[in-house]
This record gives structure tokens, sequence and C-alpha cells, in this order.
């Protein structure tokens, strides 16, 4: 554990209601009491894109012999569900680029208790992989865009590609995935053009839009400035294209979701920076090289190759690290604090 997040801070109150970790067999709890159901999974860090705020432009991938191949995330997950993981989300990294992903996806919905397996894509390999994904099982999927504008695209992505993302999205749709999410990250004086346009598209196909408030986790400096707030999406939105209302909110999401008052589909916010939901965080992810991380800004990781890759998958060390990973998650990130200190992998080294 750093030194920068001691298990407790001075300031907390006593949450602490387990002095040990929980022992084997029990739940994925952390010493906050948080409970984890869901994980992440990054299947690659390599990627088609080179989205500004994710990545650098030059940047080295893994060797692919460092990745976990599919067997060895299906045999994680097999561990992991009986210690209360219920949900996975594949992820990057671009997912789709690892070749065949449907048959990570039919290990995957073979494993008894994983009852939501969610992918999320930029969708530029989209089209052509949609039908076998949908009929391999997956049902969930994100896709992140965060402009309607080809120009616009490629300066943000450092790549072209804004028609394949929409060809994706149209044979997502008709290959029958529901929902299909669109996920836009809100950067300060580049989001504000792209707000109604994007919610406008959205709501015309059936696509349930979501920003997500630009977090510091990839290449470029980073400053609360240059994250556009929930509150100015929101104002954008009901000026630009109708009234929005509180919808129902899952409390094990963490998007702030609304609903057009006349009906016409939803906008949600994850307001990271503006509105932490980390009191009720209940993700952990794995990283493709197989590293464990108890928060997207962990400073830490915990190695999980090494009980993949023997003779015989070692399934209690798996369990162990799992638990003990999880028991040593810190109170939440702190991006708003001085102290902040930025993680030294890159978001697609991570998985988002
Ligand atoms: N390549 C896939 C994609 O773009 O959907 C999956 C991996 S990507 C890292 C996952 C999500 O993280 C995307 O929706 C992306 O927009 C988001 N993301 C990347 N960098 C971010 C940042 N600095 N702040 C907020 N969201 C970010
Ligand atoms: Fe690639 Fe996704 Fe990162 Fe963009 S956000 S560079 S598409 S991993």
């Amino acid at each position: 554990m750093s030194a920068r997040h001691p298990l407790r801070l001075a300031s907390d109150p006593e949450p602490v209601s387990r002095p040990t970790p929980p022992a084997p067999g029990s739940a994925l709890r952390d010493s906050f009491g948080r409970t984890h159901n869901n994980l992440r999974i990054s299947v690659t860090d390599r990627c088609n894109l080179r989205c500004t705020y994710c990545m650098p432009e030059d940047v080295t991938f893994q060797d692919r012999s460092e990745l976990l191949t599919f067997e060895e995330i299906a045999a994680l997950v097999r561990v992991a569900v009986p210690l209360g993981v219920n949900k996975v989300r594949l992820t990057g990294g671009e997912p789709l680029m690892r070749k065949e992903l449907y048959k990570l996806v039919r290990l995957l919905t073979a494993v008894p208790g994983l009852t939501d397996i969610g992918l999320t894509t930029n969708g530029i390999l989209l089209a052509e992989h949609s039908q076998e994904l949908f009929d391999a099982g997956l049902r969930r999927l994100n896709v992140s865009l965060d402009t309607l504008d080809p120009a616009r695209f490629r300066s943000l992505t450092r790549r072209d590609g804004l028609e394949r993302v929409l060809a994706g999205l149209e044979g997502a749709k008709r290959a029958g995935f529901s929902p299909i999410k669109v996920n836009a990250v809100a950067v300060r004086g580049f989001a504000e053009h792209d707000v109604v346009p994007l919610a406008r598209y959205c709501r015309a196909n059936g696509f349930e839009l979501r920003f997500i408030e630009y977090m510091p986790i990839g290449a470029e400096a980073w400053e609360r400035e240059k994250v556009l707030f929930a509150s100015e999406i929101l104002d954008r939105v009901q000026r630009g294209v109708g009234e929005l209302v509180p919808a129902n909110h899952d409390p094990s999401s963490p998007s702030l979701d609304y609903a057009y008052s006349d009906g016409g589909g939803t906008v949600g916010i994850i307001a990271s920076v503006s509105r932490p939901f980390c009191a009720s965080c209940n993700r952990l992810r794995l990283t493709a090289d197989g590293k464990l991380r108890n928060c997207l800004f962990a400073l830490d990781e915990t190695d999980v190759k090494g009980f993949l890759r023997q003779a015989t998958i070692d399934e209690s060390g798996i369990a162990n690290a799992l638990r003990t990973s999880v028991w040593a998650k810190w109170r939440g990130h702190e991006i708003n604090t001085a102290t902040f200190v930025k993680p030294g992998r890159t978001m697609h080294a991570i998985g988002g």
C-alpha cells in the first residue's frame, strides 16, 4: 500500500468493521465495507486509435506473450465468480484488436453465475464483428464516440475512422444489441461543440448517451479546468435538445442518469471528477498482462499471471490475490486534492 494512501485517512469515520482481511471463501469486501462484484478485464493494450486523452502518440505495446490467453482469463473469472463477481466488462486498449474475441465471450457465457458480460469498444472494427459477438452471447455494448465531425474525430483520435464507427453502431443495432451505450469524454474546449449533435444522434438512433468527465489518466497534462462538468453538459442538452428529468438511479452504476421528459431516451453523466463515486465503488480491474488493480488510479498492482501460468493453475493463490487486492483498496482516488499522483500506466494499458 502506498504511503500516500494509508488504508484509512485520519479524517475517516470508523467504517472499518473488520480488523483483518476476510476469511477464505468470503466475498470480495474491502476494509470500508464495499463489496466488489464488477470485474473489468483488459484483453490488450493495443489500439487502432490514439485518443489524445488516453495515450501518447508514440507508444510501445506489450509483447503479445505477456498478455493473458482467453483460457487464462476465463480461469480467473471462474475463481472470481464464487467470490461474488457476477459482472464483467471486456475492454482495453481496443478489445476488438484481439483476434476472435467472440471465443472469449463464449468461454465467459459458459461460467455459471456470471450474469452480465459487456464490451467497451471504439467501434472501428465493430461492423465486421458485431454478429459473431452477439451470437456468442454478448448483449451489452458501450461504444466510445466523442464527435460526429470527421475532422474533429481525426484531431482527437489522431486517426481517421468516424465512418467505420458509425457503421459499427448500425451493425450492432442490426445484430440486436441492447442496450447500446455511446460514451463521450467531456474535455473542456472540445466537447462543448459535440454535446448537442451527439445527443440528437443518440436520441434519433435509440442509443443511451453517457458523458464521462475527463480524468487524469491519459498522457497529457491534466488540470481541473480541462474538465467539462456534468452540470454544464446537462445544461447544453436541455437548451439544445429537450428537457431532462432525473431517471431511476441504479445504485451500482457510476452514472447519473436523466431521461428526456417526452420519453425520447436517456443521457447519463459519469461525474468522476465533480461527483466521485468512490464511496460505492464495486469495481476491480484485471490488466491485459495479468495484474489486479483495485482502483483505476491505483499505484499498486497484484500479479495473478504467475498463478495462472503454473503447471496446474493455482486457484487458491488467485482467490487469495483477489481478496488481498480488494481488502487493500483505498478510500478514494483523491483526484481533487493536491496529493493526487497519476498512476504509472496510462488508460489504454489499464483498461477503462
Ligand atoms: N478502446 C475502447 C474504447 O475506446 O471504448 C476501450 C478502452 S477505453 C480506455 C475505455 C473508455 O475510457 C472509453 O470510453 C474512453 O473514452 C475512456 N477514457 C479514456 N481516457 C479517458 C480519460 N482521460 N478520461 C475519461 N475517460 C477516458
Ligand atoms: Fe484507444 Fe479507447 Fe484509448 Fe481511444 S480511448 S486510444 S480508442 S483505448
